[in-house]
This record gives structure tokens, sequence and C-alpha cells, in this order.
């Protein structure tokens, strides 16, 4: 078994339990192992005290159950830690835990990939070469470890670290659907949500498959003349099918759909800009914004201040009619912050 490098981390109980029936056990040892991993958080063979001693010691004979090793851990004042995940070949990925000032509200922010192949012009991420798409044991031991290093769990998981979610479908619909298991961390489906910077095509997909969690589109420019120079994706898939698949979303799903927005003074907070947000917020019905200031300073682009931000807020909130949220960015002197994974400690910045 060995040698077939079994790893039964991101396996669903179906595939625990066929694995289990080849080496001669019961299929309900899939659901025992399942909690084990997810539910109890066991780290060794030993600990899984819900199988037979037998079975444990015929499994740690054969099946390693290593942990995805821990690069940097940084602790910001504000509470949010970030920390970096060795691979192998010497890859690196980061995730973020962000708690909120009162404690009601735990985020861990998990990549998906290491590298992306877009090219957000903000987005420190987009500096580093794409490198591959994570494994779902990957994904859900970015989720573990945090939580064990920090002895808290996380009350929301969000896929905005490195990395485009939909061009990992497959792998992160599969470590979400684990995330929210009764029998693994339980997580409610809107605490789970899933970012795309607009891979039109995998939205339709996401609508086709009912996909329960919660959805945001990294919108950035409402202009569709100017929003490519900012953002790849939108020479590829331009606004107005973007945004038909946002009203298709709102449309066919009936939830709402958040659109992400960094604000970046002279690019995308303009009056004109406001105004175009309020005609697609009118377009899609459903949606809400969260607004995030710019954090990396690319291209000689600074960040907004905080007058400028609130009047961003309040005129965007008259313009749309819809929720405007204005999102703190934590983290920003550990390089936590939205946009700047990768920019700070690690080897690749
Ligand atoms: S913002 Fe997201 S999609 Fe864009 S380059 Fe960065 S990681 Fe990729």
């Amino acid at each position: 078994m060995k040698e077939e490098k079994f790893q039964p981390k991101g396996k669903t109980i179906q595939e625990l339990s066929e694995f289990l029936k080849t080496l001669g056990e019961p299929a309900f040892r899939g659901m025992q192992i399942f909690q084990g991993l997810y539910k109890h958080k066991y780290r060794t063979w030993e600990e899984f005290t819900n199988l037979p001693k037998p079975l444990r010691a015929k499994l740690s004979e054969y099946i390693e159950l290593a942990d995805l090793p821990v690069g940097f851990h940084m602790v910001s004042e504000d509470g949010t830690q970030k920390f970096t995940f060795k691979l192998e070949g010497g890859k690196e990925v980061e995730a973020v835990w962000i708690p909120r000032g009162d404690g009601a509200r735990k985020t861990i922010c998990i990549s998906s990939q290491v590298g992306c192949t877009l090219n957000c012009s903000f987005c420190a991420t987009a500096k580093l070469p794409f490198q591959g798409n994570l494994k779902t044991w990957q994904i859900l031991d970015q989720v573990l470890s945090v939580e064990r290093i920090v002895g808290d769990h996380a009350t929301n998981i969000v896929f905005m670290g490195m990395g485009e979610p939909l061009h990992n479908y497959f792998e992160v619909m599969r470590a979400a659907t684990i995330l929210h298991h009764p029998e693994a961390w339980n997580l409610g489906a809107k605490r789970i949500t899933i970012s795309t910077a607009g891979v039109v095509p995998g939205i339709h997909r996401y609508i086709d498959n009912k996909e329960p969690f919660n959805f945001a589109i990294s919108l950035n420019q409402p202009d569709p003349n100017t929003r490519s120079e900012i953002m790849d994706v939108n020479e590829k898939f331009g606004l107005d099918k973007l945004i038909e698949a946002a009203e298709r979303f709102v449309r066919e799903l009936g939830r709402t759909i958040t659109f992400e927005y960094v604000m970046i003074p002279g690019v995308n907070m303009s009056d004109k800009h406001i105004q175009l947000l309020g005609k697609i917020a009118r377009k899609v019905g459903n949606c809400k914004f969260n607004v995030i200031p710019l954090n990396t300073e690319f291209f000689g682009w600074t960040r907004p201040s905080d007058t400028m931000i609130e009047d961003f807020v309040t005129k965007l909130k008259s313009a749309s009619r819809v929720p405007v949220m204005n999102r703190r960015s934590p983290g920003k002197e550990i390089g936590g912050a939205c946009g700047m994974l990768a920019l700070s400690g690690t080897n690749n910045s």
C-alpha cells in the first residue's frame, strides 16, 4: 500500500469505505475514518480510538498521516495570523486567520492554487509563477493546521487566498463539501465563500451544479472598456458576460451574490464608476458590495484615505440601493491582507 501512496485525507466517505473494503474491513469503517480526520481532528492512527486496535496497527504500518508542513507563521497586532505551508518541490501556499474584534466571526482565508494564471494588477499572487492546483487534502490541511495552531475553530472559510478557485473547480468544491459535511466541520454553506475573478464558464458550472456555498465575484472595475487594464480575465470573459452570469445566479439559485471591490484611487472610485456600479446592482438585483481598500502599491497606486472610502461607500449605497460593506483590511503589516499573499515572509517574495 505504501507504494500506492493512498492519502485518506480529502477522500469522501464512500472512497474511504471502498478502500477499507480492499483491506477486508466493513464499509462503515470509512465513516469512522472520515469522522476521525475531520470531526475529531486526529493526527495519528493511534488517536483513532473509534477503530479496533488491530486495524489501527495495520493502518499505521502502511499509511502515514502527514500534515502539510508549516513554514512561516506571523502574528499581527490586530490578531490576524498568516501561515505559509510547504509543498513538494519547494512550492508554498498561504492561509490567513482573521478574527473579528468581538470574537464572533473567525475567518480562515485559504489558497486553492500555487500562484495564479490570472493577472490582476493589484494582487501580489499574480507576480508569482503558476505552479499548479492544490489537492483537496492540501486545501483542507490549511484549515486543520491553522485551527490547531491558533487553538480555535473558524466560523467562516473564504476561498480568497492564492489562486482562482474556479480554475481548480473539482478539488475546491470537494473541499468545500467536506467543510460543510455534518460528520466533518459541519460549517453552514453560507459560512463558506467561493470567490472568482470572473471565470464565466466556471460560474455557469457552479449554477448548473446548484452549489450551495456563498458566492462572490471580484469585480473591481465596472467600466467594460477599462476592466481589462486591471484584470486580464476580462479579455477572455468580458464584463457583459460576467454580469449575465451574475444575473443567472440570482435568478436560478435565488440567492444573493457578492461583488468584491478593491478601491483604487484614480482607477475605480470616481462618480462615473459609482453610477456604473449602481447600474450593475439594479440589473443583477439581489446583490451586495464588499469594498476593500487597496493594500498593495504596484504602479505607484496608493491606498484610499479614510475620507475617500467613506465618501465612496455613502455614494455607492445611494446609487445602488443594495448593502455596501466596508471591509476593514486586517493583517496589513504581516502581508496577510487582501491582495498581499506572497508579498512577504515567504520564499516567493
Ligand atoms: S486576485 Fe485572485 S484571481 Fe486575481 S491574480 Fe490574485 S489570486 Fe489570481
